[in-house]
């Protein structure tokens, strides 16, 4: 795999940066008319521009939407089993070109490269999941008096706007286009400007899979220009959306006139994790260290579903500092486990949080102020440490901001109300970690914490049929299996007389 990335590498210095094509009406196009102006896309783990991202104009998403029009009738009506094929095959073609994908998409992002597979994995999981659950509906019948059969009969929703960010790019791209597909809907996506590469091998996967000209078209570009367009478009029935809170409540604002668009919003966390003194007990401390290190650290921190804030009961509060503290700077090593954050203008976002701790004289026991990187000419990798924080007041804009970065804080607590309360204390609600081996705690804090997912003892465990989303500033709505299908969907119900 080293090889292949170095291969990778060289071809990006031999051939200069590479120019990425939207994907449109089953063909690769640069623009209608003119050239389109392009962003510079970094690679994070050396700051080289590597690859020109079109930053798709308005003419070219409309264009793009027209298209999904065009093409909507003739897919909505395509037999389940004929879509399921389709996804099926899409699936089979990502696992086909798992390395390609994986090398690319952590040259991309910054990832590690054992991370980026994982991510190709679900992504291939995404297809084959919705392939299947769409030969498996069930629709809900009443019979009131035996006089009428009431039945609940659902149609595709039409043409959707799909958004993701840059954290997960081909993941989370893949958990929207996969499902829209399925439920007989096409699209318009646009991955994030900052991490564009894996999209763009995606499409070329979807004409190897022959899927019709139109059902799924890729642009790519920015927020302000191209996606706002597609958003804004009254020809786009909906909307599912990854990425942060701020672009939600623009999002929402900018559609709030066109009362059914559909809107689906995973937006931002700032999540915590709680560990209480019997999960420190022998037989189960190695795995508390363990999960609490990888909520905190998988991915630089960059994953919405990350907990930050770690509360921890005063009578294990020191051994777990010091133990957490040690654990973490044995496993995850900068350029090992632990990739590159992913742009220079989140390298400086993190920084300025590590430069707060710094001014605030909260304690690092790890990690530090990195370098200034001042401008994308000064090379160099956006390389940042894991960072373990103690002694943050819970006011601290560390406790309450979302930093998306390898920086994590640690906080006594002295009950489990304080606890439940502190974690609780935020405006998001997306995840939370519980550490106990209380089975009683389990289900009491468990059912108090205000997040969309809980998990007790483990972390990022995702079956893709359960509700995926947040509560509070987090998000609207929730995906995954049927919620899915409420999000590409529209239902209606069918009185039939005896
Ligand atoms: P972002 O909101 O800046 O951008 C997300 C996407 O929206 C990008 O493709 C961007 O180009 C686009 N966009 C920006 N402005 C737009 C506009 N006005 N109209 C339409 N599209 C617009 O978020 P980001 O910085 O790329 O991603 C990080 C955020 O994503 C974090 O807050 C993280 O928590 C969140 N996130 C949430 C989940 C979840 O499932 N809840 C998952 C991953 C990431």
């Amino acid at each position: 795999s080293c090889n292949t990335l170095e291969k990778a590498a060289s071809l990006i210095q031999s051939h200069g940066p590479l120019h990425l094509l939207n994907y449109v009406q089953g063909e690769f196009q640069t623009t209608s008319s003119t050239k389109p102006p392009y962003i510079d896309s970094y690679e994070p783990k050396t700051g080289t521009a590597y690859a020109k991202v079109p930053c798709t104009q308005p003419d070219d998403v409309e264009a793009a939407i027209r298209a999904a029009k065009l093409a909507f009738p003739g897919w909505s009506k395509t037999p389940c089993a004929e879509r399921s094929r389709y996804l099926r095959r899409v699936s089979e073609l990502i696992q086909e070109h798992r390395e390609l994908l994986a090398v690319w998409e952590s040259i991309d992002q910054g990832k590690t490269i054992e991370r980026a597979r994982i991510e190709v994995d679900r992504a291939a999981a995404n297809f084959s999941y919705f392939s299947t659950f769409i030969l498996h509906e069930q629709t809900a019948a009443r019979m009131v008096d035996s006089a009428w059969l009431t039945y609940e009969h659902r149609s595709p929703a039409g043409v959707f706007a799909l958004i993701s960010p840059w954290n997960m790019p081909l993941y989370l791209l893949t958990w929207k286009i996969a499902p829209c597909l399925a439920f007989g809907c096409t699209a318009v996506a646009k991955p994030s400007e900052v991490t564009s590469m894996s999209a763009f091998l995606l499409s070329s996967l979807f004409k190897k899979a022959n899927i019709p000209a139109g059902v799924i078209n890729i642009v790519f570009g920015d927020g302000p220009t191209t996606g706002s367009t597609l958003v804004a478009s009254s020809l786009i029935n909906g909307v599912s959306f990854t990425g942060s809170t701020a672009t939600g409540i623009n999002i929402r604002r900018m559609v709030a006139a066109q009362i059914n668009k559909h809107l689906s919003l995973e937006l931002g966390g700032k999540n915590p994790t709680l560990v209480f003194s019997d999960a420190m007990s022998n037989g189960h401390r190695d795995r508390t260290i363990s999960v609490a290190a990888s909520a905190a650290f998988e991915n630089q921190g960059e994953i919405c579903l990350c907990g930050s804030r770690i509360y921890v009961e005063r009578a294990v509060y020191d051994e777990f500092v010091q133990s957490f503290t040690d654990y973490v700077s044995q496993k995850y090593t900068l350029g090992k486990t632990v990739g590159a954050v992913a742009s220079l203008q989140h390298y400086a976002k993190v920084r300025s949080y590590l430069q707060l701790a710094t001014d605030e004289g909260v304690t690092f026991k790890l990690g530090g102020v990195p370098d200034a990187l001042d401008n994308v000419d000064s090379t160099g990798g956006y390389w940042i440490a894991p960072t373990i924080l103690t002694n943050v007041a819970p006011t601290s804009a560390l406790q309450k901001d979302e930093i998306f970065g390898p920086v994590v804080t640690i906080t006594p607590v002295d009950s489990e109300e304080e606890a439940v309360g502190l974690a609780n204390d935020s405006e998001y609600g997306l995840a939370a970690v519980l550490l106990t081996a209380d089975g009683g705690r389990m289900r009491r804090v468990g059912e108090q914490l205000e997040a969309g997912l809980v998990w007790v003892n483990g972390w990022l465990v995702r079956e893709l049929g359960t509700p995926f989303g947040g509560m509070k500033s987090s998000g609207v709505g929730r995906e995954g299996g049927e919620y899915s299908r409420d999000v590409f969907t529209v239902v209606r119900t069918v009185h039939l007389p005896a």
